[in-house]
Order: structure tokens, then sequence, then C-alpha cells
């Protein structure tokens, strides 16, 4: 703990009760009159929920105080929403699931009757109320709302910022309404060099019971197909084999795709080519057709279609995100809608995972 300059207080703790006590130091050794506009400002030093060996965008940054409170002389201590969500038990299993958040440089942009920013805005404020913090944020691709503008990803990263404020690492990944240059510009700090795939936004999040692979779908920003490409389907098969012991689940915007008119991703055979015999990987995630649902193929894969955050494509589908909580030898989803009177909302479903024989 350090005391900055003027009433700016600075805690760095590794445990919520550390940082508890620390407060509770300040109380007890701040003159009163010191306590008028005293500022502090917490930061947490480990995420303890998971390891990530990948680049990874949007985590709470070390070096950006993520919290600040100001404390009114006489009104004791009370939390901040943000700080006793700081303080909040992570649970190693809980993940928030997003897809095609289409957030416009406006806030007030509308389309399809939706105002984008507000379902994000939603979106993020439950998952940042959740009595216990999720590991971690995935927004599987399609965050820009058309041609991935700067201000598009700026908008993004403001409306992400509550859910940043508790301590979540947030991944993205790039769909076709995404621009790869002007994402990197605002999202992603890591150098060239870090990258194991160069030109490509992937990822491996290790955790406790799942080893999460977001890949990067995206080929021409505006242009509906997407493709892997075969330097990224290369590095997934050797990441694949060098991690066969824990369940593998992928993350990429784009569908599988389909022989006669493809708007999914055009490399859907090769890719299914390399994740059906490795039996260690269980399900794809995808959106891009902003429609909620589920199934299996012939192999035991799940294939599950995350619904939209924004808007849909028809009528009466939900709009929402997804809870996911992970186990050895399945994944529970639960359906948040946006809009709580949808009949879909709390729509739990069960995926168990295919064998390893
Ligand atoms: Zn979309």
């Amino acid at each position: 703990m350090c005391k900055t300059s003027g009433n700016i207080w600075r805690l760095r703790a590794k445990s919520p009760t550390v940082i508890r006590s620390l407060l509770g130091l300040i109380e007890d050794t701040l003159p009163r009159s010191d306590m008028t506009m005293a500022q502090i400002y917490l930061e947490q030093l480990n995420h303890p929920a998971y390891e990530s060996h990948m680049p990874i965008h949007l985590l709470p940054d070390s070096r950006r105080a993520f919290l600040r409170r100001t404390l009114i002389a006489g009104a004791g201590l009370a939390l901040a929403p943000q700080l006793s969500a700081a303080m909040r038990r992570t649970d190693a299993n809980s993940w928030a699931l997003l897809a095609d958040t289409h957030i416009s440089a406006d806030p007030a942009a509308v389309k399809s009757k939706v105002v984008m920013a507000d379902h994000l805005k939603a979106a993020a404020r439950e998952i940042a109320g959740l009595p216990r913090r999720t590991s971690g944020v995935f927004v599987v691709g399609d965050c820009a709302l058309s041609s991935g503008e700067l201000g598009e990803y700026e908008q993004l990263t403001r409306l992400l910022d509550p859910v940043r404020d508790c301590g979540l690492p947030i991944h993205l990944a790039l769909g076709n309404h995404d621009q790869r240059d002007n994402f990197r510009a605002v999202l992603d700090a890591n150098p060239i060099t870090c990258r194991p795939v160069a030109d490509k936004q992937v990822a491996l999040v290790q955790s406790q019971s799942v080893n999460w692979f977001m890949l990067d779908s995206l080929e021409k920003t505006l242009q509906t197909p997407g493709s892997i490409g075969a330097d990224q389907l290369k590095w997934l098969a050797e990441t694949l084999d060098a991690n066969r012991k824990k369940p593998a689940v992928l993350l990429i915007h784009h569908n599988p795709g389909e022989d006669k008119k493809i708007a999914g991703l055009k490399d859907s055979a090769a890719l299914l080519e390399i994740i059906r015999p490795r039996r260690q990987v269980k399900a794809w995630f995808f959106g891009h057709t902003h429609n909620w649902k589920f199934s299996q193929d012939e192999s035991g894969l799940h294939l599950v279609n995350l619904p939209p955050v924004a808007y849909v494509f028809r009528e009466g589908d939900p709009s929402g995100w997804i809870h996911a909580t992970t186990r050895h030898d399945g994944m529970k989803l639960e359906l948040r809608s946006i809009n709580p009177a949808h009949r879909a909302h709390g729509q739990i479903v069960d995926l168990k995972w295919r064998p390893r024989e």
C-alpha cells in the first residue's frame, strides 16, 4: 500500500482479504479531514483462475487502477459496486460467452430496432454483477457494427469497462464485420512476435477444466463467408496434439459451412478433419448467424450457435449471452436474454462431452 500524492492511495494485493484489511487500515489511520475526498485505487496483482499462454486482449491491466473510490467524510467505507465485485470469489468454471455485439461508434445507433450499445451495456452489467465472478469473458466476433472502424472499437472498449473494472479478462475474436488492423490498434498491444500465427488473432486460454481455442475466421471485412487458412489450421493441429489431456472447446466466429451456398466457414471440411479425430475436442461454438441453437454431429462434437448480443435476423429469436459452467465431462449453458421476459431467458442446455475413445 502506498500514498502516491495528496489524497490518492494505491493498494496492491493478491487477495481480497488483504485488500479488505488495507482498506480498514486507511479508514483507521487517515485523519478525518483528509477523508473528504480521498481516492483509493485498488490493483489486484494476479488473476488466479487460469493461465493463458497466447495473446489475449483487454486484461484487467495491472498498470491501470481499475477501481476508484471517493470517500466522503463521515460516510464510512460503504463499498462501491465495482469494489465489492472485485472482492467476490472467482468461480474457476464460470465463463461468459458473447457474440455479435455489433457496436457502433455512436452509442445511440439503432439497427433492426435495437440500440446495440444498450444491449451490450445490459449484458456487461449482468456479468459484472454475478454473485460469483466469472473467470473471463469471450466475445466471438463481429465486435464492430459494420466495417470495423477505430471508433467502433473505442466505443466497445468503453462499454466493456464495467466488466474490466471487476477484474475480468476479456478475449475477443474477429468476425466478418471486423477489421484486423483497427482492432489491433485499439485492443491488442501484443507485438507481432508474441502471436502464434503472425497475421491472425488466435488464443489458447487454459483453464481448470477446459482449454479454450479462439480462432480467427475473418477473411475479408464485409464479405460474409470466412476461413481459417492453412497456417492457423497447422497451429491448431499442433497445439491440440500438445494438449491432449484436457477437453478442448473451439470459439470461431463463423458457423460450419455448407457445400452449396457457403455463408459460413469455407474451410470447415479441413477444420473438421483436424478436430473430429482429436477426441479431446468437444465443442465448436460460433456466432455469425445471429440464431441461438445447438446440435451434435455424428462424431459427438457439439455445435453451438451463440445468440447475438445485438439484433436478431428473425423476429422472436432471443438476443443475449451465454453463462457457461464448465466441468471435466461437460458444460452447462444458460441463456441470459437481454429481454428477461423472453420465453428462452434462463434456458439451460447441458452438454455432455463425447468419450475419449
Ligand atoms: Zn454478426
